[in-house]
């Protein structure tokens, strides 16, 4: 029996002119992801994208995993294709629906008809389907009103497809439709976590990563390139650049107060972040803070790292405790990967008594000890970038 998926899109988010803009970014995104799955027709029907198989090989188990984790589609359903007359329909319900509703006590009947030439009123056939059901499961009821399940069959050109109910899509915003996006990315738990909420809202995710060789390890690197691959499911492909922050963090070291190292450290990163965000086309940072969460993390804390970038910077942690940023990271299957103990640049000459209300002229002061752009063109001189892709 052929099966194909059905996918729908939050249809109020998709009006109006920008409508097609939409659908053509979902359309493409779906369509590099599922390749992966073999050779499938996708396209779009009635606010309903369509994914056929073409041939043999076509993993429809696979089609779907991928097709769970693409923004825009907030449902996925299974659907059975048949011929168009009535008996194959018939038969083809009895045998495809019952598996869809195991353990569900109320349903409903219902048919649509794309194609005018079918030679019965869509009620007439929602009454024919609703039998085929009650054959096959003589204890289910037929409820109109409120029914568990809407087993439904849809005429269309190519054939007749029955399906019923559905699971619930990734949601969000199709990918690249808020624009692109400069995520911070250490090898820890929260930003990754913050790179897959705003890819969620439809920010291509580019990435940044700091190290500090020889105080951070290659392997370190490794897991945060891992990390950017685990990612890639959700936002397909990746552009991952490096910097070295060793001379910096050197000079910090050398020539400022202690208590401060951390500050300024992370005020350096922005001023890099930024300028690379700049180069890159990308509209905002995106880092994984979480307030509170640590000395860096404090609204003072934060409003001096702040006053140093002239972009906006997406903090979509900001609120969530660890527990949840830690769900969250099971849940997209990135957690294991940032938990493996690496160094980061950011626990390298670590104060042991980090201000957690800086005050920003002590900083600013600390700050005038150092040749700071000399500082930031140097390190940006290391950039380096590897593109990692979801089918690497
Ligand atoms: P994470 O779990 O993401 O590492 P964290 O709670 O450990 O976060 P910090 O180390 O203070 O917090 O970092 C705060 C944010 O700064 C991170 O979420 C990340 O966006 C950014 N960041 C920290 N270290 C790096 C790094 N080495 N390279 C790029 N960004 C970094
Ligand atoms: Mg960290």
């Amino acid at each position: 029996m052929k099966e194909v998926l059905l996918l729908k899109y939050g249809e109020l988010i998709l009006k109006g002119a920008n409508r097609s803009y939409f659908e053509n970014m979902l359309l493409r995104e779906l369509k590099t992801r599922i390749k992966r799955a073999g050779n499938f027709d996708i396209y779009k029907a009635q606010s309903t994208i369509y994914v056929e198989p073409l041939d043999d090989s076509c993993d429809l188990d696979a089609a779907l995993e991928s097709a769970k984790k693409v923004f825009g589609i907030i449902s996925i359903g299974r659907a059975c294709v048949c011929e168009k007359n009535i008996d194959a329909i018939f038969a083809a319900t009895k045998e495809y629906i019952p598996q869809f509703l195991t353990g569900v006590k109320t349903f409903k009947a219902d048919a649509r008809r794309a194609d005018k030439t079918f030679p019965m009123t869509s009620p007439e056939l929602a009454g024919e389907v609703g039998a085929a059901v009650l054959e096959a499961m003589p204890r289910i009821k037929v409820d109109l009103d409120h029914p568990e399940v809407v087993v439904r069959v849809e005429i269309r050109e190519r054939g007749a497809y029955i399906h019923a109910g559905q699971i619930r899509g990734a949601g969000g915003m199709p990918l690249g439709s808020s624009g692109r996006g400069l995520l911070l990315l250490s090898g820890g738990i929260d930003s990754p976590v913050a790179g897959y909420m705003m890819a969620k809202r439809g920010v291509t995710i580019e990435a940044l990563h700091f190290e500090s060789f020889p105080y951070t390890s290659e392997r370190a690197k490794e897991k945060v390139l891992e990390l950017a691959k685990l990612l890639c499911e959700y936002s397909t492909r990746i552009r991952v650049h490096v910097i070295s922050l060793t001379r910096i963090q050197e000079e910090i070291r050398d020539k400022c107060d202690e208590d401060y190292f951390t500050l300024l450290l992370r005020r350096f990163m922005m001023t890099l972040a930024e300028k690379v965000a700049r180069r890159n086309n990308c509209g905002a940072l995106i880092t994984g803070e979480s307030l509170a969460q640590v000395a860096s993390q404090t609204m003072r804390a934060i409003s001096v790292t702040d006053a140093v970038v002239n972009m906006p910077v997406f903090r979509p942690c900001i609120g969530f405790d660890k527990e949840e940023i830690v769900e969250i990271a099971r849940k997209i299957g990135t957690f294991e990967t940032s938990i493996l103990p690496y160094e980061d640049c950011c626990t390298v000459f670590t104060p042991r008594h980090p201000r957690t209300r800086p005050e920003i002229e002590k900083v600013e002061a600390e700050e005038s000890k150092l040749d700071f752009d000399a500082l930031v063109d140097d390190a940006f001189a290391t950039l380096d970038t590897i593109d990692v892709r979801i089918d690497d």
